[in-house]
């Protein structure tokens, strides 16, 4: 089996496994327990927060442990709304494209009365620093702005957007699920407010994310109960969890230019390779991009189809997020960018990592136009648009 799908979740490694063990087996304390049993979780947790803190560049206290990506992007969403509030403030900016995670909780705050602008992400896929310039008001009171795409992998320019927040005192938050353990990130050069990351995203477990809040900003909890996480997130940690996401992130950090380097040469051999194929189009910009991503748009073939056809040949692609495959709406980020209703449908994403190999990616390259090739032949779209009694969106 190829797994090319590491955008939507990616395989534990065995270093952050064997750092969770322990924790699922004997020191199963509650890290709130005052007996050295409990004691020993404390200490686990209080380790992990210093290596997630390194990684990102900032202070321990800084890191608030969370159940993932959504968690941490909720939270820092609606903490920054409701500081605004308080101080009069209800604009938010973000973009068209960001996950739903982000997205949802901005509908949610619209319909409690804060205003919200999308900015245009261009065909690119990625926002210009004065895009976000010119849209704070005196009344914004967060930017949040994904560090870099799920879908189409671009990458924004967060350190000049983080610099622009900060000159018009206006907080930022950053989506970095798909950037943590993939690019470096420094918190504090950059000027971000507040990052989320989840753990399985870089070969961590799934269920356990992180927020960075800076210090002195505000933080709401979500949860109401024990005094976990300084009273910001209630309830008992999931230990093992934080100690594998921690050690997870810390191998993929520790190992940052090398995987770049191998992943992107991955990347780039399959992007030469998918681009022969016709009608086809690559999504996002092609120089800011994800080491690991390549998404594609191929005319006249729907993406499902696609996706179980590569299944059966032993591939694990997918089409859009994971979370809207199944629903026949196409991809917002697709449609964000410009692909019309009948291009979106027929999208392919490969997301890499360090596990691939050449010898897959030339399994792909020899797969995937076989599929396309079968799936058009069957289709009566293709067939209008090969007589000529419809025109190519795509040349
Ligand atoms: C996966 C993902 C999330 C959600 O993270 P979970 O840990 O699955 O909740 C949020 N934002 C982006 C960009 C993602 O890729």
């Amino acid at each position: 089996m190829i797994y090319a799908d590491n955008a939507a979740t990616t395989k534990l490694s065995g270093t952050a496994l064997n750092a969770m063990l322990p924790y699922l087996r004997e020191a199963y304390g509650n890290p709130s327990s005052l007996y050295s049993l409990g004691q020993q979780a404390a200490e686990a947790l209080a380790e992990a927060r210093q290596t997630v803190a390194d990684c990102l560049h900032c202070r321990p206290e800084e890191i608030y442990f969370t159940s993932g990506g959504s968690e941490a992007d909720n939270q820092a969403i609606l903490s920054a709304a409701r500081r605004g509030k308080a101080r009069g403030k209800t604009h938010i900016i973000s973009t068209s494209f960001e996950h739903h995670a982000v997205l949802h909780t901005l509908q949610k705050l619209e319909k409690e009365g804060f205003t919200v602008t999308l900015l245009d992400v261009h065909e690119t896929g990625r926002v210009t620093p004065q895009q976000v310039a010119e849209a704070i008001t005196d009344d914004t009171c967060l930017v949040t702005i994904m560090y870099a795409n799920n879908e189409i992998g671009t990458i924004q320019p967060i350190a000049d957007i983080g610099r622009l927040c900060r000159e018009r005192n206006v907080l930022f938050h950053t989506d970095a699920v798909q950037a943590a353990g993939h690019l470096e990130i420094d918190v504090g050069r950059e000027n971000i407010d507040m990052l989320s990351l989840s753990g399985h995203k870089f070969h961590g477990p799934k269920g356990v994310g992180a927020l960075y809040v800076r210090k002195g900003i505000p933080l709401t909890p979500l949860i109401e109960g024990g005094a976990q996480e300084r009273r910001k997130r209630a309830g008992t940690e999931n230990v093992a969890g934080i100690v594998g996401m921690a050690a997870a992130l810390k191998e993929a950090c520790d190992h940052l230019p090398e995987h770049t380097a191998k992943v992107s040469a991955l990347r780039d051999k399959l992007i030469a390779g998918l681009d022969a194929i016709p009608h086809g189009a690559l999504n996002g910009d092609r120089n800011h991009r994800l080491p690991g991503n390549v998404s594609f748009c191929f005319e006249g073939i729907e993406g499902e189809s696609m996706l179980l056809l590569l299944d059966d040949r032993g591939i694990c692609a997918s089409s859009g997020s994971a979370c809207t495959s199944g629903s026949l709406d196409p991809s917002h980020v697709l449609l964000a960018i410009g692909r019309p209703h009948e291009v979106a449908h027929g999208s392919l994403r490969l997301s890499l990592c360090e596990e691939n190999t050449e010898q897959e990616v030339d399994v792909m390259l020899r797969e995937i136009p076989q599929v396309i090739d079968y799936l058009r032949n069957m289709s009566p779209v293709w067939r209008k648009l090969q007589k000529g009694e419809c025109s190519y969106v795509i040349q």
